[in-house]
């Protein structure tokens, strides 16, 4: 589909995703439960005992490098990861925009966390327009609701990116209300609260972050980093600020470029584990703690269910072994 199509048809499938979740067929769907008379059902839990974790960011790659590592550990190990991005990245390049950008990213993206053995979703609305709707709330309430999400990760609303902070402000104002039955009811609530988490920054104010758990991601990070790099227009073009400079010319070019990117990637996640050592060490112990070269951390939020660090520590891979 060229740019045009393509961005009639995501209207087409937004007017379907958000008709049944928002506007009138949330209206309908509420005055059908009221009209029942009763409580409407929790939703039934998973029926092969694995964890599941969803993990929200604004664009396609946020989720990604927050959380690709571990994502990538919870997958090997059998748990359902979903990597959701709030934006559709369509204006997040320096040559391109729109319905064209959109559609390559979403099919890098769904590359990238295949790769990782995760499920993409992305959803249809405009890179940097997103705002803390009530739309919005229910959208992500019932994303959660659908995952039947035991982990819920997110960025912090500590960011300078609007679509950061907004996606911590949705995934916030979801914590609880996944668990109100006539809420969105239309989607079955969950009737144990899932945890729900930050991913690391290095923004100060109100507050900095502070990690509740730091996760060895050595397992993964051959796997995190060729999995990202498949996100060409952003980690190999870059971004919105990049140039024409940036993109190679020959294969030799190309394969140059992809080496730097995953060097560059390795150095990110081994500052990460640099930056959280003291934790590390407090949970794994000073002999593992100080060996662990790549890393990602987290912020327990104080809403939703807050399990002790013992239980986080069986939640998370890698602190049974
Ligand atoms: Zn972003």
């Amino acid at each position: 589909m060229n740019g045009k199509n393509w961005f009639v048809a995501g209207i087409v499938l937004a007017a379907c995703f958000v008709g049944a979740s928002s506007g009138r067929g949330a209206e309908e769907a509420w005055n059908a439960t009221l009209a029942t008379g009763k409580k409407p059902p929790a939703a039934a839990p998973r029926e092969d005992g694995k964890l599941s974790i969803i993990a929200f960011g604004a664009h396609p790659d946020d989720s990604e490098l927050k959380a690709g590592g571990v994502g990538a550990l919870w997958a090997a190990e059998g748990h359902h990861v979903k990597l959701v991005s709030t934006t559709n990245g369509d204006v997040g390049h320096w040559s391109q925009a729109g319905g064209t950008l959109a559609q390559r990213r979403l099919a890098e993206v769904r590359k990238c966390d295949t790769a990782l053995g995760a499920t993409a979703e992305v959803l249809d609305i405009h890179d940097g327009e997103l705002m803390p709707t009530l739309e919005n709330r229910r959208i992500i309430t019932q994303l959660i609701r659908e995952w039947k999400a035991d982990v819920v990760l997110a960025p912090r609303s500590n960011d300078y990116h609007p679509d950061h902070r907004y996606t911590g402000i949705l995934v916030q104002d979801a914590a609880f209300m996944v668990t109100v039955p006539f809420f969105c009811p239309a989607v079955p609530y969950l009737a144990k609260n899932p945890v729900f988490l930050y991913y690391s920054d290095s923004f100060e104010r109100p507050n900095p972050f502070r990690p509740d758990i730091a996760v060895s991601i050595d397992d993964a990070i051959e796997k995190k980093v060729n999995a990202i790099a498949m996100l060409e227009s952003q980690m190999v073009e870059g971004c919105c600020g990049g140039d024409e400079r940036l993109v190679p010319k020959t294969k030799e070019e190309y394969l140059k470029r992809m080496d730097a990117v995953r060097e560059r990637l390795r150095n990110r996640f081994a500052g990460v584990a640099n930056q959280y050592r003291a934790k590390l060490i407090e949970l794994y112990g000073e002999e593992r703690g100080k060996k662990v070269k790549y890393a990602e951390a987290f912020e327990l939020c104080e809403y939703g269910r807050r399990p002790s660090i013992a239980e986080l520590k069986k939640l998370f891979p890698t602190f049974a072994k």
